[in-house]
């Protein structure tokens, strides 16, 4: 319908229902700069306001260099190399630069690749390797020590190799069961760890039962002298707490002992692993064990953005933080063939 049209259609009818459309579109063109965002002017921003690094040697110093193809140039004083916004992040060297933003868009609202590949009219291994591109750059460094009561505790994803085509097994359906009884090596082990302010540890640790070393890598050093550790009586937490001379307070569950006195327990953590299957489960169909710690870093992300007005913006942020995208991106098979050789 032509725009003249519609004004026409608008004015001919009754002012309050004429009001009362303005205002649903108003609150329809919100919903949508909720989820706009500009990759671009975000970076330039960062970069025109002194706030960036030079992203070939770090250094801070650096002056606006001209333009090229419509990119803001830069100049390193230290080097004397040049980049632009795109130099370093998950885009540098990507063709369709002009649909990054809808892109992020898109998988901010968490659509399939197959409604991606669709919308924007790119090929689904583009759309999947975009993901990756940018869930490798979310930055998962954070330092921020867990305080006061902290809930931890692993939960289990069976090991899959969704998307690579295995010899020897039936590919096993969405989530499915495994081919032994008890925990083994086709069981992943997932670290979640939380305090109450929020703050949050996702880590895939091991195949199989956990080990002390597992729980040291994944929270050993986000836990001081103000962490209160609240886990169940795995004999692991106990060891890591003993070591970490921190407060532990084991729960009794073959006693029973869900909560003890009145504010230990580990709830909250249950409740998230709870979550983060089922968004793993029904959002995905289950995941690659390959890629998992990359979906755990976007769920984390997810987490701390909810509140966000925008928050498309908001994650476009967090994918440039830090410029080392490129060096987890290679890293992923690595660190997927060390998890798998871990035994029992
Ligand atoms: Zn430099």
């Amino acid at each position: 319908m032509k725009l003249s049209k519609i004004k026409s259609y608008l004015l001919d009818l009754p002012v309050t229902e004429r009001n009362s459309i303005i205002s649903e579109i108003v609150k329809l063109s919100e919903v949508r700069t909720d989820i706009v965002c500009n990759f671009q002017k975000i970076r330039r921003d960062v970069l025109n306001n002194k706030q960036g690094e030079c992203p070939h040697c770090q250094h801070t110093k650096y002056v606006k260099f001209g333009f090229k193809s419509g990119s803001q140039r830069y100049k390193c004083k230290s080097c004397n190399r040049s980049f632009t916004e795109y130099t370093g992040t998950w885009i540098a060297g990507l063709h369709h630069k002009d649909k990054i933003d809808d892109y992020l868009n898109l998988m901010v609202q968490e659509k399939s690749l197959d409604k991606i590949k669709v919308v924007l009219e790119i090929n689904k291994k583009t759309a999947f390797d975009w993901r990756h591109k940018i869930l490798s750059s979310i930055s998962d460094i954070d330092d921020d020590e867990f305080t006061g009561i902290t809930e931890s505790d692993e939960t289990f994803f069976l090991h899959s190799s969704k998307g690579i085509k295995v010899k020897n097994r039936n590919p096993r359906k969405r989530g499915g069961s495994s081919s032994k009884r008890g925990i083994n090596k086709e069981h992943i082990a997932v670290i979640v760890t939380q305090d109450r302010k929020k703050n949050l540890d996702l880590s895939v640790a091991t195949c199989g039962r956990l080990k002390k070393i597992n729980i040291e890598k994944a929270i050993g050093n986000k836990i001081s002298d103000h962490t209160i550790l609240c886990t169940d009586g795995h004999v692991s937490y106990k060891g890591f707490a003993i070591d970490n001379k921190v407060e532990h307070h084991p729960l009794r569950s073959d006693l029973k002992q869900f909560v003890k006195n009145e504010v230990y327990h580990i709830q909250h953590v249950n409740s998230t692993h709870r979550r983060l299957k089922k968004w793993i489960d029904y959002k995905f169909w289950g995941v690659s064990t390959k890629y998992l710690q990359q979906y755990l870093n976007w769920y984390k992300l997810k987490e701390t953005l909810k509140d966000k007005k925008y928050i498309a913006k908001s994650f476009a942020e967090k994918t440039i933080e830090n410029l080392s995208y490129n060096f987890k991106y290679k890293n992923i098979e690595i660190e997927y063939q060390i998890l798998i050789s871990t035994q029992l």
